[in-house]
């Protein structure tokens, strides 16, 4: 194999940029020659294509989003879409492609191999919810980004005696909301794969008051009743639910947050540098060994390769035990 090309796709996530670096230097030591896909499928499909070379990597390691950009493009969810994007691909003669996203973009993935093209993927998706892999690159940061927002609001919710709904990203996914509930001691969450109980996040509250602590966090997924972008308005937010719910029902000073788009951007976790960095590495490995369909992930503190159809089965979902324990340790 001699010629690879990069695609970011889906949701950008901090940490693509090393995995775009990583795959280029490997790739290159290895005497291959690279391509960046800029705008994701959709700049496939227009050739906005372009190489990538030492320099052009150079500098891009502590950058957040993905400097090949990204985009969401439903032309090549058909058939005509996805042959025009093979024209571009083996016009330049590139014979092995590395999508780093989320699911959906490995199901895009999927059609390029179904058209002759070896694929790899890399898991790339703040929401952490791809399966064969503990961790998605991005996760970390944006985990990070939660827990500083919440010691934040935390300070203000002390000083007057608040109950903060903070909502998070998380469309069909609570692996932030949950693990930012149990990182930074919340009183209650709600994620999309748990039935919500706000009778329970009213009892939280109480108990929390009972024990002489007058402030209250409540972590809510944006997903927790249903996509927050199908078809309903802005302030039918989650976390506008919730706090007019609470508000009706608990003699407290109830505030909504939205996090939003802050979980998504800023410079890369040490973490998630080191995640992109294995998987672009190990993606080039993979297409240079003849490998086609495969997922590089990270399992039991090292990186691993998996089929892509297995990665794509279903949504990795929040682990109820952990689940139980962020209720355990909110309720006592
Ligand atoms: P995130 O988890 O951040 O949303 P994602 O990769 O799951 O990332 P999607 O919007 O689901 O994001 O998919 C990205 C792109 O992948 C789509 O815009 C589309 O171009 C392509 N894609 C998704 N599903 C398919 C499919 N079944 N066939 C072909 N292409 C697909």
């Amino acid at each position: 194999m001699k010629r690879i090309a990069i695609i970011t796709s889906g949701g950008d996530a901090p940490g693509m940029n090393a995995a775009i670096r990583a795959a280029t230097l490997t790739a290159i030591s290895s005497g291959c020659e690279v391509f960046g896909v800029k705008r994701g499928y959709q700049g496939l499909i227009t050739g906005e294509i372009m190489e990538l070379t030492s320099m052009a990597v150079s500098e891009i390691l502590h950058q957040g989003g993905t400097v090949l950009h990204s985009a969401r493009s439903k032309e090549f969810q058909t058939v005509e879409g996805r042959e025009k994007a093979a024209i571009q691909l083996r016009n330049l003669g590139v014979e092995g492609i590395i999508v780093i996203g989320g699911d959906g973009s490995f199901r895009g993935a999927r059609e390029l191999s179904n058209l002759g093209f070896a694929t790899v993927g890399i898991p790339g998706t703040i929401d952490n919810d791809i399966q064969c892999t503990d961790l998605s690159i991005g996760f970390d940061t944006a985990l990070n980004t939660v827990l500083d927002s919440i010691t934040k609001i935390r300070d203000t919710a002390v000083s007057h005696d608040r109950v903060y709904v903070v909502e998070v990203m998380g469309k069909n996914s609570g692996f932030i909301a949950l693990y930012a509930a149990l990182a930074g001691g919340a009183d209650a969450v709600l994620v999309p794969e748990i039935e919500p109980d706000l009778d329970q996040v009213i009892k939280r509250i109480h108990t929390v008051n009972r024990i002489g602590r007058r402030h209250s966090i409540v972590l809510v997924a944006e997903g927790v009743y249903g996509d927050p972008l199908s078809g309903r308005s802005f302030t039918e937010s989650a976390a506008f639910k919730v706090g007019t719910y609470l508000n009706l029902k608990v003699k407290k000073d109830i505030r909504i947050t939205i996090l939003g788009h802050i979980q998504r951007g800023g410079s890369p976790s040490a973490l998630d540098l080191t995640l992109g960095t294995r998987f672009g590495a190990k993606a080039v490995d993979v297409l240079l060994a003849g490998e086609n369909g495969k997922m590089v992930g990270w399992v039991d503190h090292d990186v691993q390769v998996s089929a892509m159809d297995e990665a794509i089965a279903r949504k990795k979902q929040v682990e109820p035990e952990i689940f139980k324990l962020a209720e355990i340790l909110a309720s006592t």
